[in-house]
């Protein structure tokens, strides 16, 4: 078999239901790669703002990979693309969705479920967790109750929303102390939220940033009573001091490390005891192998690993395969209640049942990846 063309396709993946779109924008990026014999791999590799770029760096890449076998070309790919230390965010992403292609082609040609190729699953169903930023219309506290609800009454044992500001509605990481306003209204979301889903659905919260570490003191001491079940990223990832000194004086897990693509980067952060769940995403790291590593370096650390991941059908695959053979596994983010026609990617192959994924049987990623529907909902 030999790799004949790498195409991508950008889908506009925010929800209608979104107070402000524009400022929220979210796309979904999927790199497909053609062969001789007419199977295609898929990946995504979706860098929201910055598409146009991984377009342009698999573009760079294709005359790399037309002419080889994709059977375990993954090793090769990120060897020849990424060992640099000038590589970028938008290169990592870029092998990031090449790489899961070439898994999903490895597992169809072997037909083999990708999760059987990196050693054999060690549970059978994924449980996610429901983010329910794109469930909404407004982030009111009745609002996110009426969400959270809703995901429950699906099966999800786990929800998620953003009690502060976000960074659509203030500078990304703004260092300043919160006003008493935003300090009540995160208060009074996290409230309606618990007191909806009752106290045995575990509460996660995403900070995404907008607190100062006083300010993160404070609250997670104000928001005790709400049994948060993590915090994450109150505030700069990169600074690992303060990160420490809040994940000792907090009650919930501390958990960050979205924003990451290169190994050492992890390794700097669970060094450092920053962390206890590490949130990798298979689609910025340089793809399912580099996860695997990152996850073997955070179980050296007893750092739990919960996959990042608002993401379309196809990361989500990659990542259910990854949580399968898991020994630190936490729980899988799932974007609750997005796009309406989600399901049209894949012809319905992405299975959420009862809020957890169950092992798909289909070999590679064990999706059917529908690139007409795709390129009918292009943003071009
Ligand atoms: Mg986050």
């Amino acid at each position: 078999m030999q790799i004949t063309d790498l195409q991508t396709v950008v889908v506009d993946a925010a929800s209608e239901f979104l107070a402000n779109p524009s400022a929220s924008k979210r796309t979904w990026m999927f790199v497909e790669i053609h062969t001789d014999e007419g199977l295609i791999g898929i990946g995504e590799c979706s860098q929201s703002r910055l598409d146009a770029g991984v377009a342009v760096a698999i573009d760079e890449m294709k005359s790399y990979f037309i002419g080889k076998n994709p059977v375990g070309l993954m090793h090769g790919a990120r060897q020849h693309w990424l060992n640099n230390p000038f590589a970028s965010r938008i290169r990592y992403a870029a092998v990031s969705g090449i790489e899961q292609a070439l898994w999903d082609l490895t597992g169809k040609a072997l037909d083999q479920p990708v999760y059987v190729l990196l050693g054999g699953a060690v549970r059978e169903d994924i449980p996610l967790y429901a983010n329910l930023s794109q469930a909404t219309q407004s982030r009111s506290p009745s609002d996110l109750a009426e969400a959270a609800s809703r995901a429950v009454a699906d099966g999800f044992q786990a929800v998620k929303i953003y009690p502060f500001p976000q960074p659509a509605e203030v500078t990304f990481g703004r260092g300043v102390a919160l006003t008493n306003q935003e300090r009540d209204l995160a208060e009074s979301r996290i409230q309606s939220v618990r007191e909806a889903i009752g106290p045995d659905i575990k509460l996660h919260t995403d900070w995404a940033w907008a607190v100062t570490p006083a300010d993160a003191k404070e609250m997670a001491h104000r928001l005790l009573p709400y049994d948060l079940f993590w915090i994450e990223e109150p505030f700069r990832e990169d600074d690992h001091a303060e990160l420490n000194a809040l994940r000792r004086f907090i009650q919930p897990r501390l958990a960050g490390g979205e924003q990451l693509s290169k190994l050492i980067s992890f390794r700097e952060l669970f060094e450092n005891r920053a962390l206890d769940v590490v949130m990798p995403d298979v689609k910025w790291i340089g793809g399912i192998s580099a996860f695997r590593e990152v996850e073997a370096i955070a179980s050296v650390y007893d750092v739990e690993v919960a996959p990042h991941n608002m993401s379309g059908p196809v990361a989500t695959a990659s990542s259910v395969h990854l949580s399968a053979v898991s020994n630190n596994f936490l729980s899988l983010e799932y974007g609750y209640a997005g796009v309406p026609w989600r399901d049209e990617l894949v012809n319905g192959t992405e299975i959420v049942e009862n809020g957890t994924i169950p092992l798909p049987t289909a070999p590679g990623l064990g999706i059917e990846w529908n690139g007409d529907a795709a390129r009918r909902l292009s943003v071009g």
